[in-house]
């Protein structure tokens, strides 16, 4: 058992080490002039991932504890007490996906990024908001014929978010954040909001971390963003190719997590010779098959290869400004829709 960190001490190492730098563990943070071609920690900590159920805890305890946030990390007593004094105003609920990151990022990627905001959205509003068990998988069936993706129906993974949602209620929890780090699921969720407002009654939202960025300004510090903007692609596989597994998610992972990013500079990718196209079974083709035509119009092979190369642009410097734009956004938000339940006030407010 580890000791636990006093109210105080928590709140002291929270000042010592600041906001969006706690993200840092400082013993693991690579320095950040380094691109991600620099050879990090070759494998995953597996001492790390003994010590949590679910390997998405993103700080180590010796800067922060994260613990405080995380409802699978407390007792039923712990979190009793905190509704009886009144503590939780709030729950946020992480949705990502198992679905392949290119080379070089581990397959939980998105999850662990969804999980990681919500950590730090629930820090910064601290006592306030308890993160809930994240929904590991999401719907990637666009991703399948990448190995070791997992996919769930749009249903399912509707019903996971909602019944996990109705669990929360049942324990007196009035307002839900669903905080969103896959792409695939940003439209599922958006489309169920208005029913499930309807259906549940509780201030409720569904918001992507990635709603916080705004082209101009990542484009003041992401390399890709301002080649993009400039107009310096000149081929759509490179135009499209920053939405995923690039500079921007690379330099989060770098910030956050870099025991999840592997070293593989461009030569390993090429002598691999990937081809998108190969070998897809015919379980996997029924998977791909209703995206066939945007193939076409944006091959994905020179996407990926396109997203490997923008990949070499992260850094850990570049992610602390990614964490730190998005915890911003998410506890404004998030403050806003506890102000709305306290007042009886709709949400969303026209405001
Ligand atoms: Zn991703």
């Amino acid at each position: 058992m580890k000791p636990k960190l006093s109210r105080r001490n928590f709140f002291q190492t929270l000042t010592a080490i600041g906001s969006a730098g706690a993200v840092v563990a400082s013993s693991s943070c690579q320095d950040s002039s380094k691109p991600v071609s620099t050879p990090q920690v070759a494998s995953i900590n597996t001492a790390d991932l003994a010590s949590s159920p679910l390997p998405y805890s993103t700080m180590s305890s010796s800067s922060i504890n994260p613990r405080k946030v995380l409802l699978w990390e407390q007792t039923r007593k712990e979190v009793r007490e905190a509704l009886q004094r009144g503590d939780i105003k709030a729950a946020i609920v992480p949705t990502g996906s198992t679905e392949q990151h290119n080379e070089h990022l581990v397959l939980g990627t998105d999850v662990a990024s969804a999980t990681l905001l919500s950590e730090q959205t629930a820090l910064r509003l601290y006592p306030q908001v308890i993160v809930s068990t994240p929904c590991p998988v999401g719907w990637a069936p666009y991703h399948m014929a990448r190995k070791g993706t997992l996919t769930l129906s749009k249903e399912t993974f509707r019903s996971f978010v909602f019944e996990v949602i109705e669990s929360l209620i049942a324990h007196g929890i009035k307002t839900i954040l669903v905080c969103n780090g896959h792409g695939g699921n940003h439209h599922i969720l958006k489309q169920a909001l208005p029913e499930w407002r309807k259906k549940l009654g509780i201030t409720l939202d569904a918001i992507s971390y990635s709603e916080a960025y705004k082209d101009e300004e990542l484009a003041t510090f992401l390399t890709s963003y301002k080649l993009r903007l400039e107009g310096k692609y000149d081929n759509i596989a490179e135009q499209t190719a920053d939405s995923h597994a690039s500079e921007h998610e690379t330099s989060i992972a770098l910030a956050a997590y870099p025991q999840r990013v592997r070293s593989v500079s461009m030569k390993e990718y090429d002598d691999a010779k990937l081809n998108y196209e190969s070998g897809m079974t015919p379980k996997v083709w029924e998977y791909m098959k209703p995206f066939d035509s945007q193939r076409t119009t944006n091959p994905e092979n020179a996407r990926d290869r396109a997203r490997q190369d923008q990949a070499l642009l992260g850094t850990a410097e570049k992610g602390k400004k990614l964490i730190e734009i998005s915890a911003t956004y998410l506890s404004d938000k998030l403050q806003k829709m506890i102000h709305a339940t306290e007042k009886g006030l709709p949400w969303p407010t026209n405001t």
